[in-house]
């Protein structure tokens, strides 16, 4: 077979083309392993950007998907339902806390996130309130790529400041740093109530922003000074959702039920493309009506697709029959115990884990690509960015990748370290 010359017509994601290294050719996932076309076997660090909780080609998501390819691959969802997403979404309802029970399906996280934004926009709306057109985020936050999802990420990091022009006008607070620090949000808040639709974050940790951990107490906070103020909380559980920081959702680590709630990244335990906005009881009344133009007005076309569904459904039966969220309080451990001796390395600034994410956060950016290839003759799939390296790994991952992982990530930082002294 004939192969086509690697990036001659894909445009790749936050990569400049004329600069960047080729990317590697994968051609096969087993386990916690990425197989390459030159026949190296990588140990998986991040688990595709934290998607794939059971590892990957798990048996009993294959046979659900290959079951629903035969059977229905896709319908539209405009005027018909199916088995699969009544299925997945009465689920859902029934694992998120309080009454998170009306489901919006869509195909990506940055989309989830979009119609979050819309949701909270338009039950002002269809309340009769007008001039509630921002949205109060936090400083350090990652909610997507769109516009919408973009113009509520942390306004100084560079995309948001490329395309500041093109964006909505939002609101940025930092986070308080404990519960007892509310001041600031409080009178933010206080001053802009009127002019607010919602208050977004990420709870317990931000995470493609810079792997930013904050206590329990403080997503608490948060949600109380919400409430006090009478917003709507949406909580972008794309990163934490599926056991990531220990718990099924992060959420529930501090007792808070947002009133809109965003899933998506291990929603099908890293195989198919889809996400979904949940929305509380109070949320959903408000476009419960008699007039149509007050319906929630989106509809992605792959929305609900049932082969995604059914990959969701199989990754909620593999938390239901496996001990995944055990697994993650493990991994939690190994992580904290694999990577405590950087503390004392030079450069190293912090290391932090939270459930099954480990981070180590460097005093100065490094070199990125001399880190990636070290990291790589490692054999290990690791992506650090700006100034961290982290792992996201597999829920299922055994002790000794995971410990391969971890001695790969003290090897190399020490070494930078060193090399910098
Ligand atoms: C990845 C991510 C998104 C965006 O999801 P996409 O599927 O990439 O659009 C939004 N919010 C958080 C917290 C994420 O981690």
């Amino acid at each position: 077979m004939i192969r086509e010359a690697p990036a001659r017509h894909l445009w790749r994601p936050y990569t400049q083309m004329r600069r960047a290294p080729p990317p590697l050719e994968a051609v096969a996932t087993r386990g916690t392993r990425i197989v390459l076309a030159d026949g190296r076997e990588l140990v998986d660090g991040i688990a595709s950007w934290w998607t794939a909780v059971h590892g990957y080609n798990h048996p009993h998501i294959a046979q659900a998907v290959t079951d629903q390819l035969a059977r229905m691959p896709h319908v539209m969802f405009g005027g018909l339902t199916h088995q699969p997403a009544e299925r997945l979404a009465a689920r859902l309802a029934a694992l998120l806390p309080g009454d998170l029970d009306h489901v919006f399906l869509s195909d990506s996280g940055s989309v989830a996130v979009e119609v979050a934004l819309k949701m909270a926009a338009q039950m002002w709306i269809n309340r009769g309130v007008s001039g509630r057109t921002r949205v109060l985020a936090f400083r350090g936050g990652y909610h997507g790529d769109t516009m919408g999802a973009m113009s509520v990420c942390d306004p100084e990091e560079g995309m948001h400041r490329r395309f500041g022009a093109y964006l909505p006008d939002q609101l940025f607070c930092d986070l308080p740093r404990s519960a007892a620090e509310t001041t600031a949000l409080d009178a933010t808040l206080a001053a802009h109530r009127q002019t607010l639709a919602a208050v977004i974050v990420e709870p317990l940790v931000q995470g493609a922003g810079g792997m930013r951990m904050h206590p329990p107490e403080v997503l608490a906070t948060v949600a109380r000074l919400a409430r006090h103020h009478g917003l709507p909380l949406i909580a972008d559980e794309i990163f934490t959702g599926f056991g990531r920081t220990g718990s099924l959702f992060a959420c529930e680590q501090a007792g808070v039920v947002p009133d809109i709630l965003c899933l998506s990244k291990a929603l099908t335990g890293g195989t198919m493309a889809l996400a979904a906005t949940v929305a509380r009881g109070e949320v959903f009344e408000a476009f419960w009506s008699e007039d149509p133009a007050a319906a929630l007005m989106h509809g992605p076309t792959f929305m609900a697709n049932p082969l995604a569904c059914a990959a969701a459904n199989a990754s909620l039966d593999l938390f239901e029959t496996e001990p995944r969220l055990a697994q993650a309080r493990v991994i939690a451990l190994r992580l904290a115990d694999g990577l405590e001796s950087l503390r004392r390395v030079s450069g190293v600034a912090d290391v932090r884990t939270l459930g099954a994410i480990g981070a180590v956060q460097f005093s100065r950016p490094p070199d990125l690509a001399v880190l990636k290839s070290r990291l790589l003759d490692r054999g290990v799939w690791v992506r650090p960015f700006g100034d961290i390296v982290y792992l996201t790994p597999a829920l299922t991952i055994a002790d000794g990748d995971l410990d391969r992982l971890t001695d790969a990530v003290v090897a190399v930082v020490t070494d930078l370290g060193s090399s910098a002294a």
